[in-house]
């Protein structure tokens, strides 16, 4: 990461929350229109600071509480918690047993480094603009089941700052959820079985459930452009002898006379093997492969439990320096993780900023927040509020619709 340096953090940390993060939204999502007693009070948010110090059971009694304590601790990462029958501040002081995670926000991880036996370009944290297409596949295929399959209307996606994305489910009925409707979830959108030792991860039935379906038409969109030409699966002995391991054993030993004895490329050679596959009366293997090298890699334990943190939006990432923002799912395949801005760009462009005002007095009758909220809007990070803006209007019109209905009842009875 070029432009970031994270001894630079301490400098920019105080910046970043005086100026740039934006408290205004960030509150009116986490208030979720005030649903239920002290929602916003019972949440739990976790500090990281610095030295790896890590602070639990932080709770605030408003949004703009949260902001000061932000803006005099200036965490490192910021993580985000589950709604408590109590203040998570009082966690020590109420009876044992008694102090309860309630209510989340149903979450998803999804992690580069559990797609690494099927990427060739990278390994571990690194990413490139070739595998990061496995994030856009992951995204289309959940949010498809989440919507079309689930029903739910009010989803987060964020990029996690360095390697991956989370998901952050927010409706009402949703953050309601059991720990066991949350693993039965997972576990339906779960299709890759199987650790390191399993070599093939995926069997699909003879009858192929409508999810695994609509994923692979998905899957379909991306396949040759992703795998086949970008990760050339097939391209050299080493891959396509993993490949093979994944087909019955007739058509194993047919292709891998065949891949060697003739000099072609991937698409050519998965012509084949679909071709092979089909004379053996074993189509659907050519799926199995596909779901093995490109379908979602979901992380079960951040979904299932209740209490679990995760990293808030508009977090830093303390390694690579860039923030954590939401992803804009209509212009899914244009988003760059590499073009996310890093906080030492933020904090460069608000000095052109005030550069740019030179000696303008801020006493031309602008309050505190009108500035701060105009400061990020100056910023490269300005599109990425919008995205959660729009999530967070859609989220407060199902509100309004329901205390319409509501009022609606009275006017009835
Ligand atoms: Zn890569």
């Amino acid at each position: 990461m070029a432009d970031f340096e994270a001894a630079s953090l301490p400098d920019l940390l105080p910046l970043y929350y005086r100026r740039v993060f934006p408290f205004g939204p960030y509150g009116r999502w986490l208030r979720y229109g005030d649903v239920s007693k002290n929602y916003f009070q019972r949440r739990e948010f976790s500090f990281t600071l610095r030295d790896d110090i890590y602070v639990r059971y932080q709770s605030f009694n408003s949004p703009q509480e949260l902001e000061k304590e932000i803006q005099k601790m200036c965490p490192y990462k910021i993580d985000i918690g589950a709604v408590y029958s109590h203040r998570p501040i009082q966690h020590n002081t109420v009876h044992m047993g008694a102090f309860q995670a309630q209510e989340k926000e149903l979450v998803f991880d999804i992690d580069m480094t559990d797609y690494d036996d099927v990427r060739r370009c990278c390994s571990s944290a690194e990413i490139c603009p070739k595998c990061w297409t496995l994030m856009t596949i992951a995204i289309r295929i959940i949010d498809r089941a989440l919507v079309e399959d689930f029903g739910i209307k009010h989803r987060l996606w964020v990029y996690s700052g360095r390697r991956g994305v989370h998901c952050w489910v927010c409706d009402d009925s949703v953050r309601k959820w059991s720990s066991a409707l949350r693993s039965a979830a997972v576990e339906y959108l779960t299709v890759v079985k199987g650790g390191e030792e399993t070599v093939k991860k995926v069997t699909l039935p003879s009858n192929i459930h409508p999810f695994i379906s609509e994923s692979i038409d998905v899957l379909t969109l991306y396949f040759e452009e992703y795998a086949l030409v970008g990760q050339d699966i097939l391209g050299s002995k080493d891959s396509y002898e993993k490949v093979l391991a994944l087909v019955p054993e007739t058509v194993r030993v047919d292709l891998l006379q065949e891949f060697s004895k003739r000099k072609q490329d991937s698409l050519q050679r998965w012509a084949l093997l679909k071709q092979k596959l089909a004379k053996n009366k074993t189509p659907h293997v050519a799926s199995e492969i596909m779901l093995q090298y490109c379908f979602p890699r979901l992380d079960i334990n951040v979904s299932k439990g209740i209490n679990h943190l995760l990293k808030s939006p508009f977090s830093v990432h303390p390694k690579t320096g860039r923030i954590s923002v939401p992803i804009d799912l209509k212009n899914l395949d244009e988003f760059d993780p590499f073009a996310v801005p890093t906080i030492s760009r933020l904090c460069h462009e608000l000095d052109t900023i005030r550069s740019d005002d030179g000696n303008r007095k801020e006493n031309e009758g602008e309050t505190e927040g009108s500035r701060k909220s105009r400061d990020y809007r100056k910023t490269s990070l300005a599109p990425y509020v919008k995205v959660f803006e729009q999530f967070l209007e859609e989220i407060e019109n199902s509100h309004r619709g329901e205390r319409l209905n509501a009022s609606d009842m009275q006017l009835e009875f």
